[in-house]
């Protein structure tokens, strides 16, 4: 049953006037470095020593469950930093190592859909859940950067090459169990392991296009904004919560992308009735810790210089949310647990998307029937672990 219909147009639907490349040092996690508002905040945020509780969800064993889950990320690729280096490295990293092949070697394309194809299976072999390409508008990638380095923030150009003119988007899904507990750590668990997974796929697709001769340069959050071009790409459409909600897995997904010069078919947009339902739905306004998420109908304010400026949306408030992370010690999720969009695979949710995205009629009915039937609600982290059985450790300070 298809539940979402190819558009015309990707991310530009939201334009409420002219369109500019964001200037990255105005994103959340990278104003703690610089805006005299922020410091105090990131500070906390980056640098305070979080102690594990004695509450589930608060323990030693979610606190090291969640640093194990970041690990490639933190150690092998940096996206969230800047990129350009590990699994994100910008160029072909060593040789042919095995099986030994010449250098020097590059595949013909000649039909690009087929191309596509080969790239979709090679992206899904390497671990994502979903694959879309698109056109790189370069309205979309972030000018200039703001790399965090160890000497701090530090702006530069944005040299992605004007060649590159395909992005491949791919999702991760996100662990549903996890997801479910937010806003403790096994949620983090899972937003970190989803963003090592970012880093492992997109790194080995990218090197598997350098091996077809082409170039490719994988990222993970940096270089540019992925939601936009994961909407160009076919994946879904914007929600209230300002991510991206995508059919199969509602907004329980990372992003991650590879831009390329290898002759690609962009994929169409999509729409499944995300927009409609967002205005008639609001739980993640409703439930969010800081209050962070718009309440009403979609509008072009912005909350602070954390938001793009010209678009039509519901804004987040990326001040208050990232206040709240620090204060609960890890991040949060909340807004991912309780979308109804957000349900793990299953034929009759397939059945209720068709109805949302064909018979939107019946969108209040099916958002009280969801509320009825308990989803979205906070799971128990023990519930997570498989059981009560897990009490919190005696820790042994060394
Ligand atoms: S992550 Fe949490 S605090 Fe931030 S917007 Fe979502 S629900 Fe609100
Ligand atoms: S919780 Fe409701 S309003 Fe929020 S993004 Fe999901 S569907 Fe839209």
């Amino acid at each position: 049953m298809k539940s979402a219909i190819a558009v015309e147009k990707g991310a530009e639907r939201y334009a409420d006037g002219d369109l500019h490349p964001f200037d990255q040092k105005n994103e959340m996690f990278k104003r703690p470095l610089w805006d005299p508002m922020m410091l105090d905040l990131g500070k906390k945020f980056y640098f305070d020593r979080i102690s594990p509780r004695n509450t589930p969800g608060y323990t030693l064993y979610d606190q090291a469950l969640v640093n194990a889950a970041w690990r490639l990320e933190d150690d092998c690729a940096q996206g969230v930093r800047g990129g350009k280096m590990g699994m994100y490295a910008w160029d072909w990293a060593g040789k042919f190592s095995y099986p030994r092949v010449r250098k020097g070697l590059k595949v013909k394309v000649g039909d690009p859909n087929l191309m596509s194809r080969n790239i979709k299976k090679a992206a899904t072999f390497f671990g994502a859940s979903l694959v879309g390409i698109c056109r790189v508008d370069r309205r979309w990638l972030y000018s200039p950067l703001y790399l965090i380095t160890r000497e701090g923030g530090k702006v530069v150009e944005n040299d992605l090459p004007e060649t590159l003119k395909y992005a491949i988007v791919i999702a991760i899904e996100m662990d549903y169990e996890g997801i479910g507990t937010a806003p403790a750590h096994p949620a983090s668990a899972a937003t970190g392991l989803g963003y090592s997974r970012m880093a492992f796929t997109a790194g080995l697709l990218a090197q598997y296009i350098r091996g077809l001769g082409y170039q490719a340069i994988p990222c993970g959050n940096d270089t540019a904004c992925s939601i936009p071009l994961a909407i160009d790409a076919g994946l879904g459409e914007l929600g209230r919560n300002g991510l991206l909600i995508t059919p199969e897995f509602g907004p329980r997904v990372r992003l991650a992308k590879i831009f390329t010069d290898l002759p690609l078919t962009p994929d169409s947009p999509i729409a499944f009735g995300v927009w409609e339902f967002c205005q008639i739905c609001g739980k993640c306004a409703e439930k969010c810790p800081s209050q962070s998420i718009m309440r009403g109908g979609p509008t072009s304010e912005t909350h602070n210089i954390s938001n793009r400026e010209n678009v039509r949306a519901w804004h987040i408030n990326a001040e208050t949310c990232l206040a709240f992370w620090v204060a609960n010690g890890t991040d949060c999720a909340t807004c991912i647990r309780v979308c109804p969009f957000n349900k793990p695979w299953g034929a009759h949710h397939e059945f209720i998307r068709w109805v949302i995205s064909t018979q939107p009629r019946f969108n209040r009915f099916l958002l009280w029937v969801d509320s009825a039937l308990g989803y979205g609600k906070k799971k128990a982290p023990q519930r997570f672990w498989g059981g009560s059985s897990l009490t919190p450790p005696d820790i042994l300070e060394e």
